[in-house]
């Protein structure tokens, strides 16, 4: 039973440290630095607390060439 707990804990650890190596955003929501954090621009109901999205673009970063032919 230990052993089970131990092995859990462990896949736990590795699971939060991966999630947080592969997070797009900078802050705790992925909205709060996205580009489209606006009610006319962005209309998905996760919005303003969403941690996946398909849509989020960093406001930092420069708007790309394949964005601007949409
Ligand atoms: S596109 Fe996604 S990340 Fe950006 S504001 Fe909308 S819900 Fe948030």
């Amino acid at each position: 039973m230990e052993i089970a707990l131990i092995a859990f804990f462990v896949f736990l650890v590795a699971w939060t440290c991966y999630a947080v190596t592969i997070s797009q955003g900078k802050e705790e929501f992925l909205c709060q630095d996205c580009r489209f954090n606006d009610p006319e621009q962005c209309l998905k109901v996760e919005r303003p607390r969403a941690i996946l999205c398909t849509s989020y673009r960093n406001d930092k970063e420069p708007v790309s060439e394949s964005e601007y032919k949409r």
